[in-house]
């Protein structure tokens, strides 16, 4: 894990996550952000700093209707309205420091799963926990790490933590560096020739021992 950490950080750099300055943007993009380009979450946050709404009262006083409207651009914005409203009306979560009772919390809200609640405790509340979302979840298969795609959320975070040092700042740029991987290289039709990963990576053996 930590080779793969290494070798990714090398080629594509440091990802600076997470991408937005506020802690607001922060809570909010970490609960828009499931199954969603991040140019849409970008947009809907984007509205709604437009209309003033860049803060959790506000956020709290915003008609639902009009809530649904500005977040419009990502997907299932009805049900990630409604987890908007609820971490608004959570304001007192904001001054818990992060910790496994905290994620219990998230895990209450209605529409907010195991990936949103560590995205929020890793990036907006600085709490170490590895985020694990589809991405990484093909990633460690095609390496080899794991052995299917579609497996249990908490057995593979389990075995990443297991592997690395429990610092804040690794897991913050690790998570976001398999996504920049997912994206650029790793896709469903794998772009093996150019992947900084291939001398290690399994897929790819298989495929020339497959000819
Ligand atoms: S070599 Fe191919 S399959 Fe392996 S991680 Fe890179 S892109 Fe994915």
């Amino acid at each position: 894990m930590l080779k793969i950490y290494s070798t990714l950080f090398e080629v594509l750099g440091p990802q600076g996550w997470w991408p937005h300055p506020t802690r607001f943007g922060k809570i909010v993009g970490a609960l828009l952000a499931p199954a969603v380009k991040w140019g849409n979450v970008v947009r809907a946050i984007d509205n709604l700093e437009k209309a003033g709404i860049d803060n959790f009262p506000a956020l709290r006083e915003l008609d639902v209707k009009l809530l649904e409207e500005y977040i419009r651009p990502t997907i299932y914005y009805r049900k990630k309205a409604q987890a908007l409203k609820a971490m608004a009306n959570k304001e007192e979560l904001l001054e818990i420091k992060g910790s496994l009772l905290l994620r219990e919390e998230f895990l209450s809200l209605p529409n907010v799963g195991r990936e949103t609640a560590d995205s929020l405790l890793l990036y907006a509340w600085d709490y170490p926990i590895m985020v694990v979302d589809a991405y990484t979840k093909r990633i460690l298969y095609r390496l080899g790490y794991l052995p299917q795609e579609k497996i249990d959320y908490d057995l593979v975070q389990q075995l990443i933590e297991s592997k690395l040092p429990k610092d804040l700042s690794t897991y913050q740029e690790y998570h976001a560096l398999l996504v920049r991987l997912g994206e650029l290289y790793c896709k469903k039709s794998p772009l093996c020739e150019d992947c900084p990963l291939n001398k290690d990576c399994q897929k790819i053996h298989l495929k020339l021992v497959e000819g």
